[in-house]
C-alpha cells in the first residue's frame, strides 16, 4: 500500500505520545508554533516503533522555560530544554527552538545556530528528506517541505537541503558534519532503504569531514549499523564510498577484489550479531592460514578497535575473531590442534569462537570446535590444581609449579583423557624438575 499523506497522518496520530501532544498543545496554546520532528516521526509513518519524540518549536528556550514547572536546560545553548512531564525517563520530552546554522569550520558542530528561523529552515539544516519532516499533533497535519513521504514510499534516502539539487545539498550536508555520512550507511541498513545515487556520490567528496568526527560517534553508527537485520545493506555502500577503507585504514588496505567484497558481506551478515563486529573486520585482516591463534593480527585489530573507542570487552572479542581468522582458512585439523586453538581463543570466547567458524564458512573446524570444546584448555580447569601438586610431590610453592602445570595442560590438548588425578599426578612425577640453583 502506498504512504500517501492520510495513511502517514493517521499513523502519526496513533502514535504520537500523550505527554508529547500536551506539550505540544501548551506551546501553541501560547501563541508557538510546535510540532514533532525527525526520526519519530519518520519511523512512526514506517510503523517502526520510535524512539524519542523530539519537539521543535518557535518559542526560545527562555519562553519554554517559563510556561512549563519541570524544566532542565539540556543543552540551552543549542536550543534544547527538556521538559519533565512526570515520573520517570519516559516522561521526558526534549524541545529544540528552530534553528539555523552558522558555518561549521570543524566538521563538527555549527560555530554558532540562529533561532528565530521558520520551520523549513530548520528542517533543511537536517541530513535526510525522512528525518526533515514534522508533524503538528494538533492540527493533525504532516509539514513536508522536502518531500519525506514520498521518499519514505520509496524507500529511499536522499539529502536534504534547501537547493533542492540532491547531489549539492549531500555533499553540503556531509561536509559540514562528517557524521552524517555514517549515518547514511547505518539508515541503509536499518531502515532497508537505498541510497539515492547523487547522494551517495556527495559522499566521496566530504571524507576528510568524517576523519575528523570523534571515534565514539563513528563508533556507534557502526555498531547500530551491525545490528541491523542485514549489515551488508549499509556496509556494501560504505565500502564503495570508502569509509570502509577510512575506518580500517591502519589495519587493511582493505578489500580489492569484487568477489571478495562479496564474500566478506556474506559472511558479516551470516555472522550472529555478537561477533559481526569481529566478522567485519576479520575479512578486512585476513592473512595466511595459521591452525593457531594469530596473535600480532589480533593485536593489531584490538589497538584500531580501541582506538576507534569500542568497549574494552567488546574490542577484546572481536579482535580474538579477527585472531583466529586465519584459522578458518586451515583445511584438514587434528583435534589437538583445535584444542590448542581453543585453548588460545580461551574459554569465555569459545561459543563466540564457534558462532564466528560457521558464519565464516570453516564448518567442520566449528563441528570439531563443538565436539572438543568441554576438554580442559586452560590450567584452571585441569582436574589438580598447583595445591595437589605441591602436596603430592612435597614442592614449595615457585614458578616451577606453574611450569609442570603447564605441561600437564599440554599432555591434555594432546590427549584429554589424561585428565584425571591420579593420570596427572603420574605424568608430573614424571616431569623433569628445573635444577636446583
Ligand atoms: P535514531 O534515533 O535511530 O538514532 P534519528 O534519526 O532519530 O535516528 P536522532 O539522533 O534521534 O536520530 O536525531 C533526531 C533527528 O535530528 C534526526 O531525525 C535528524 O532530523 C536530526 N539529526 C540528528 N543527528 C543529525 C546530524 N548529525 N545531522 C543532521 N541532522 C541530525
Ligand atoms: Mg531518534
Amino acid at each position: 500500500m502506498p504512504i500517501d499523506d492520510a495513511l502517514a497522518r493517521s499513523r502519526l496520530a496513533a502514535a504520537v505520545p500523550e505527554n508529547v501532544r500536551q506539550v505540544c498543545a501548551k506551546l501553541q496554546g501560547a501563541g508557538h508554533q510546535s510540532v514533532t520532528v525527525g526520526g519519530a516521526v519518520r519511523d512512526a509513518i514506517l510503523e517502526r516503533s520510535p524512539g524519542d519524540w523530539d519537539v521543535a518549536t518557535a518559542a526560545t528556550p527562555d519562553q519554554v522555560m517559563a510556561l512549563f514547572p519541570r524544566t532542565i536546560p539540556t543543552g540551552i545553548q543549542h536550543g534544547t530544554v527538556t521538559i519533565v512531564t512526570g515520573r520517570g525517563l519516559a516522561s521526558h520530552v526534549e524541545v529544540t527552538t528552530f534553528r539555523g546554522e552558522g558555518a561549521y569550520t570543524d566538521a563538527r558542530r555549527p560555530d554558532h545556530v540562529r533561532f528565530g528561523v521558520p520551520l523549513v529552515e530548520d528542517l533543511a539544516r537536517r541530513d535526510f528528506r525522512v528525518n526533515a519532516m514534522a508533524y503538528d499533533p494538533a492540527a493533525d497535519q504532516l509539514i513536508d517541505p522536502y518531500d519525506g513521504r514520498r521518499d519514505l514510499d520509496e524507500r529511499m534516502l536522499r539529502a536534504v537541503g534547501p537547493t533542492g539539487d540532491v547531489y549539492e545539498d549531500a555533499v553540503a550536508r556531509f561536509t559540514e558534519d562528517g557524521l552524517r555520512v555514517m549515518r547514511a550507511v547505518r539508515f541503509a541498513a536499518q531502515l532497508e532503504f537505498a541510497l539515492d545515487a547523487d547522494t551517495e556520490r556527495g559522499i566521496g567528496p566530504a571524507l576528510p569531514s568524517l576523519a575528523k568526527v570523534s571515534k565514539e560517534r563513528i563508533s556507534d553508527e557502526l555498531r547500530k549499523l551491525l545490528a541491523a537485520r542485514k549489515p551488508s545493506l549499509g556496509l556494501r555502500i560504505a565500502e564503495r564510498s570508502g569509509i570502509v577503507r577510512l575506518i580500517a585504514a591502519p589495519l587493511a588496505s582493505a578489500i580489492d577484489a569484487r568477489a571478495d567484497i562479496e564474500h566478506w558481506l556474506a559472511r558479516v551478515d551470516a555472522a550472529p550479531p555478537a561477533v559481526r563486529l569481529g566478522a567485519m573486520f576479520a575479512e578486512l585482516a585476513r592473512r595466511r592460514p595459521l591452525p593457531r591463534l594469530d596473535r600480532v593480527l589480533a593485536k593489531d585489530a584490538e589497538q584500531l578497535l580501541k582506538a576507534l573507542k569500542f568497549a574494552n570487552d567488546e574490542a577484546a572479542l572481536a579482535a580474538t575473531l579477527v585472531g583466529i581468522a586465519p584459522a578458518s582458512m586451515v583445511e584438514a585439523w587434528t583435534l589437538p590442534e583445535v584444542r590448542r586453538l581453543l585453548s588460545d581463543v580461551t574459554r569465555p570466547r569459545v561459543d563466540a569462537a564457534i558462532a564466528f567458524f560457521r558464519a565464516d564458512g570453516a564448518t567442520a573446524l566449528a563441528d570439531h570446535s563443538a565436539a572438543v570444546s568441554k576438554d580442559p584448555i586452560s590450567v584452571g580447569e585441569l582436574a589438580i590444581a598447583g595445591k595437589d601438586l605441591m602436596d603430592a610431590l612435597s614442592m614449595p610453592p615457585g614458578p616451577s609449579v606453574g611450569r609442570i602445570l603447564q605441561v600437564l595442560l599440554d599432555g591434555a590438548l594432546e590427549d584429554p583423557s589424561v585428565n584425571t588425578r591420579e593420570k596427572l599426578l603420574e605424568l608430573a612425577g614424571g616431569v623433569e624438575r628445573e635444577p636446583a640453583r
